[in-house]
């Protein structure tokens, strides 16, 4: 059988990610990557690999198998996902939750008339913390959902950040609070508010002459931000903030804690986390399993949208069935 040819969208973290995650799959091989960008202005990691403009994908109908949508979930992926995917098999990571099944809606409709199959916000969260917590509301009926996210970098609070006057640059890292997840660990159901459950750590490096205490008191004030919950600042320099907070790490855990018997007398813990060096590359992992899945599945004509919930786990390995049967069970 020949590899799974892919094609990549939108040369950002994402794009890098899909990039060194195909290194690692065997079966597939990367064709091409495509841009909105000068095609000559991106150096990709890989040799030999075509590099072309995002108006030229139509040529390459019939040579790419599936293709790993890389833009962003605020403005890109709305518009590139149902164009794209009236030409190829799609995989993408939108994750703006509100906006799903609206998203679903637009992808299904081109997606399926043109018999091709479009594997929606796949990643983290959405996407392997939702099948967590789905399969732990399977199970567990009386139950409570915990999400903790963190440590990590809220990309969305960075920019934030990085929009108050004054502020050259700035990180934001989501913290969970660590008694929280600890008493949630006890099996003791806690109600937790917003604030209990997570902080958030700011690095600022502020303009020469800015006002730090300004600078501040605006940031911990954000509303829908900042405001909900307890805030730190630090204000540091360009050398600190490029040795200590140039990457990119997060990660999180999803707990559902409940009971069973007849009077609810035993505890049943469920807990899956992450604790990723690379959220881009993670989430590009992720996106490459759910490829083969898009690939496998248009080999079964079982075309359309689909979320993670549709996706059987066996589809995502590049082993038999029979061979997983002997590995996993
Ligand atoms: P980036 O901002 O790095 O890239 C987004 C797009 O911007 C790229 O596709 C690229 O398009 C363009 N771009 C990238 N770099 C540059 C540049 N230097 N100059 C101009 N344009 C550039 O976003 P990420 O790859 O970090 O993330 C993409 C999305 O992934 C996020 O919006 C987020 O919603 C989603 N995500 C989902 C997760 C999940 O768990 N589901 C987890 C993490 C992220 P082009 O090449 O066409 O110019």
């Amino acid at each position: 059988m020949g590899k799974i040819k892919i094609g990549i969208v939108g040369y950002g973290n994402l794009g890098r990610g899909v990039e060194y995650a195909i290194r690692q799959n065997p079966d597939m091989e990367l064709v091409a990557v495509f841009t909105r960008r000068q095609p000559g202005d991106i150096s990709l990691k890989t040799s030999g690999v075509a590099v072309c403009h995002y108006d030229e994908m139509k040529q390459y109908v019939g040579k790419i198998d599936v293709m790993v949508l890389c833009g962003g979930s605020a403005t890109d992926l709305i518009v590139q996902a149902p164009d794209v995917a009236k030409m190829f098999n799609t995989v993408d990571s939108f994750d703006t939750h509100a906006r799903i099944p609206e998203f679903y809606s637009l992808v299904d409709a081109a997606a399926k008339p043109t018999k091709h199959v479009s594997i929606i916000s796949v990643g983290w969260d959405p996407g392997m913390f939702s099948i967590t917590r789905l399969y732990n509301n399977c199970i567990l009926p009386d139950a409570k959902d915990y999400t903790f996210w963190g440590k990590g970098v809220s990309q969305g609070h960075s920019d934030a950040i990085r929009r108050v006057e004054g502020v050259k640059n700035g990180k934001q890292y989501t913290v969970p609070v660590e008694s929280a997840v600890e008493q949630v660990r006890t099996g003791s159901n806690p109600e937790l508010t917003t604030r209990q459950k997570h902080t958030r750590v700011c690095y600022v490096v502020a303009q020469p002459g800015a006002e730090l205490a300004r600078i501040e008191s605006e940031i911990k004030n954000m509303p829908n931000y900042f405001a909900d919950y307890d805030t730190f600042v630090n204000f540091i320099s360009d050398e600190e903030f490029e040795k200590n907070h140039n990457t990119m790490p997060h990660g999180g855990f999803v707990i559902r804690s409940g009971f069973t018997g007849e009077n609810r007398e035993n505890k049943q813990l469920i807990e899956y986390s992450l604790k990723l060096d690379s959220n881009p590359e993670f989430t590009s992992s992720v996106l490459v399993a759910y490829a083969r899945a898009a690939y496998k599945l248009a080999n079964e004509a079982s075309y359309g949208a689909k979320t993670v919930f549709d996706i059987a786990p066996a589809l995502l390995s590049p082993m038999s069935n029979e061979a997983l049967r002997e590995q996993f069970l």
